[in-house]
C-alpha cells in the first residue's frame, strides 16, 4: 500500500524548514508524511534514491533519520515549491510514496 492521497486532511504535526509534516510523528521510528505540494512518506520511504535522480528541478534532498525500520535516510522535499508537476518522482517511486498535488 503506497502513499494515502488524502494525507492532507490530517492534522499538521510539525513543521521542517517550511515543509510540514502530516499524521503520526513519533521520531525515530514514526516520521509521518513530509510535504504539501510534494508529500513523502517517510514510513514508507526505502531511500531508493530513483525520486531525487529524476526530478529535474531538484526538489528534493537526503535527510538522514537514524533509527528508523524502513531506511536511515529520506527523500526530503525541501524545495517542493519549485515542483513543476512532471510526476516522474510519482512514476520511478518503488513503493508509492509520494503524492504530487498542485497547490
Ligand atoms: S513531480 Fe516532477 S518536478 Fe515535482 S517533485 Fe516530482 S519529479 Fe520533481
Amino acid at each position: 500500500m503506497g502513499i494515502d492521497p488524502n494525507y492532507r486532511s490530517l492534522p499538521a504535526a510539525k513543521e521542517e524548514q517550511g515543509v510540514k509534516i502530516y499524521g503520526t510523528y513519533e521520531p525515530p521510528t514514526k516520521l509521518g508524511i513530509w510535504g504539501t505540494i510534494v508529500g513523502v512518506d517517510f514510513d514508507l520511504c526505502i531511500a531508493d534514491g530513483s525520486c531525487i535522480n529524476a526530478c529535474p528541478v531538484n526538489v528534493f534532498q537526503w535527510l538522514d533519520t537514524p533509527g528508523h525500520p524502513a531506511s536511515e535516510k529520506k527523500a526530503f522535499p525541501i524545495n517542493e515549491q519549485a515542483c513543476i508537476f512532471c510526476m516522474a518522482c510519482v512514476n520511478v517511486c518503488p513503493v508509492a510514496a509520494i503524492d504530487v498535488k498542485p497547490p
